[in-house]
């Protein structure tokens, strides 16, 4: 995910005020999609959110946001209660949707961090791995 667009950690950090796995989940998901729907950023897009409503993993929407550029000031993203973290992006002028979920390695390893630590150990761990080995992606129409 190296590259131009790429939001840097320190970037990330001073718009939401600390370092933890969701805000960096939420980066790499908006960077990802956008590349994935050949959609622009800001405006191009749509995104719903499940499972991210309660800190930390309300986190994600930060880094979300922060990515894609889709805004809670422009209102095209929203975060809707859920089991478990599900993003959903939507180009807006193709139509084109692809769908995000955590695999589930991933979910457990978020669940079983405990203290402020660890989890920016894990954040900065994520941060450097492959988003494909972290979600599964689903496209469609
Ligand atoms: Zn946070």
């Amino acid at each position: 995910m190296r590259g131009e667009g790429e939001i840097k950690l320190q970037e990330a950090v001073k718009f939401h005020g600390h370092l933890g796995p969701y805000l960096v989940l939420g980066l790499l998901a908006g960077q990802r999609a956008l590349k994935e729907l050949k959609c622009k950023k800001y405006f191009g897009l749509n995104v719903l959110a499940w499972g991210a409503t309660r800190k930390p993993r309300s986190c994600l929407i930060d880094g979300l946001q922060l990515s894609c550029g889709a805004t809670y000031g422009k209102g095209n993203i929203r975060k809707l209660a859920g089991p478990a973290i599900k993003i959903e992006f939507s180009n807006i002028s193709t139509r084109k949707k692809i769908v995000f979920n955590l695999n589930k390695d991933l979910v457990q390893e978020l669940n079983s961090v405990k203290t402020h630590k660890d989890s920016e150990l894990l954040a900065r761990r994520l941060y450097k791995v492959n988003p494909l080995k972290i979600f599964k992606l689903t496209t469609g129409e």
